[in-house]
């Protein structure tokens, strides 16, 4: 399968300058393939399609047909399942199980907003009561425009999902910039939307680096809104550009989040979270609960049962069976966490377990399950993102302490809770300075509930009905209905 050309109004294209860049399955280092690089004047072309499609069509009128489109790509993201999923295994590394439940949620995604599209109707108009009765005042939503999408690469299509669903059941036309180290799903994505017969210029799919066509897209006048998930410095440089027209701008980025784990808390129950919050997807998870407060009775008994479990994780190429961690996305990743872990040491944090590269695993982007334990606060281990399978540990005594340390970061996207006091849990919840709170769990997602960050991990909510307000503007129209003249200018 060729992953060479652009898919712009319909229509595959080959990159105006010919250019490509490689795909490397990160389990062996290998290339699998070439992916088209696209250069401005693409990226100018994906927009003049984009705009042609919002501005010169009826697709911004037509929710019943935009449902019947969505429902169709979710069915054919299931008829590709077993195919996209290992696709995604090759291109990010993930362990198989999890590439098939992002591809299931990607699917599942695509129903939710073919849903609620179908509810929308383009007529409706809610009156607003005014207390001068001279005036008659309704409110409707229409589509925001030509969005721009750009997306990470810990979960490929999953994340394009996230943004193509609500964009087109609102009604906008799109173009969707995946991440270079894993553009293959997204293409993929644009070979289905071409067979279920999406009009043309609705999705344009233009893969390449990130640093020459994102400035150009995220400046573009005639983009309306910009939908970015990625790095907190990426994210700043694109508030920067979309400033130049003053977009609409949705930005989901990093997170440094805090996981509570209180004395009467089940032990067992509390190593399975804490290992699925922060080595699921190799940890590279926006809101991984990266840092682990215990409450210090538990705390020496917790860190041996933690550190034992995550010595038996299996790590390998994420094809294996009953692999659950696989490699780093790609070699640039590999090198900042081991970075990161190598300063760890350097600056003496006690390393309770892992930090080393598997010795039976000689090539690939594999790092061992690593905990650090006793982090000093200031620490970068403690303070920083590092997207991998990283845990910083911390021992706390009371309540407020622990409510004071997990607010303490410049990221406020997740938090968890663990402990037997449902009430203390609900009160915990309620006092942590971030988006998305989870109780006795960490991670489990649902399209239907709001997702985003307080602080430095972003502006606006995804998923859910918040998901299709992100792609809808609100329009006032106001009647003036009376029969008197308004009397400004004659007495
Ligand atoms: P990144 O910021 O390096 O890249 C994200 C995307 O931005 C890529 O498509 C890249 O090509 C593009 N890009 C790079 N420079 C650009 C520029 N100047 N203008 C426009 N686009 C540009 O992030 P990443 O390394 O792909 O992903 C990891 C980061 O994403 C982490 O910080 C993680 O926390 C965050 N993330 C957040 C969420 C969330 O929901 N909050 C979800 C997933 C990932």
């Amino acid at each position: 399968m060729s992953y060479q050309q652009l898919y712009i109004n319909g229509q595959w294209l080959s990159p105006k300058n010919g250019q490509t860049f490689s795909s490397i399955d990160p389990s062996n280092e290998q290339e699998i393939a070439q992916v088209a690089a696209a250069s401005v004047e693409d990226a100018e072309l994906a927009v003049q399609a984009a705009r042609q499609a919002f501005d010169q069509t009826d697709w911004a009128n037509q929710p019943k047909q935009r449902a019947a489109y969505l429902r169709a790509i979710a069915q054919e993201i299931r008829n590709q399942l077993d195919a996209l999923a290992e696709l995604e295994v090759r291109d990010n590394g993930k362990p198989l199980p999890e590439a098939v439940w992002d591809i299931q949620d990607a699917a599942g995604c695509f129903d939710f907003y073919a849903d609620l599209a179908e509810q929308l109707d383009p007529n409706h108009e809610e009156n607003i009561p005014l207390a001068d009765e001279r005036f008659n005042s309704v409110v409707r939503k229409e589509a925001v425009g030509v969005a721009c999408a750009i997306i990470p690469w810990n979960y490929p299509l999953l994340m394009a999902a996230w943004k193509v669903a609500p964009a087109l059941a609102a009604g906008c036309t799109l173009i969707l910039k995946p991440a270079e180290a894993t553009s293959l799903t997204a293409i993929e994505l644009g070979r289905i939307a071409e067979k279920v017969g999406l009009p043309a210029g609705v999705l344009n799919i233009v893969t390449g680096i990130g640093g020459e066509i994102g400035p150009y897209l995220t400046a573009h006048p005639e983009i309306d809104k910009v939908a970015f998930t990625g790095s907190v410095p990426v994210g700043k440089q694109i508030m920067q550009s979309a400033a130049h027209n003053v977009k609409n701008l949705s930005l989901e980025l990093g997170g440094k989040s805090a996981f509570i784990i209180f004395s009467d808390s089940d032990l067992d129950a509390a190593v399975e979270w804490i290992m699925f919050g922060i080595f699921w997807n190799q940890g590279q998870v926006c809101s991984a609960t990266s840092r682990v407060l215990v409450q210090q009775e538990i705390y020496p008994e917790l860190l041996q049962r933690l550190s034992a479990a995550a010595q038996k994780i299996k790590i390998g190429n994420g094809l294996d069976a009953d692999v659950k961690l696989g490699p780093l996305v790609n070699a640039k990743q590999y090198q900042q966490v081991m970075q990161a872990i190598r300063q760890g040491q350097a600056d003496g944090v006690q390393l309770l377990s892992g930090g080393q590269r598997p010795a039976h695993l000689p090539q690939g982007y594999y790092v061992e399950p690593t905990i650090f334990v006793d982090v000093p606060l200031e620490h970068p281990l403690w303070t920083d993102e590092i997207f991998g399978p990283v845990v910083a540990i911390r021992a706390f005594q009371h309540e407020q302490e622990a409510i004071q340390l997990a607010n303490n970061s410049i990221f406020g996207l997740a938090g968890a809770v663990m402990s037997k006091d449902l009430a203390r849990c609900q009160r915990v919840a309620r006092k942590l300075r971030a988006g998305i709170i989870w109780i006795n769990c960490s991670q489990p997602t649902f399209t239907e509930a709001p997702w985003g960050g307080y602080k430095q991990s972003g502006i606006g909510r995804e998923l859910g009905v918040w998901g299709l307000e992100n792609y809808l503007e609100i329009k006032q129209i106001t009647s003036y209905s009376s029969d008197q003249p308004w009397g400004w200018y004659t007495s």
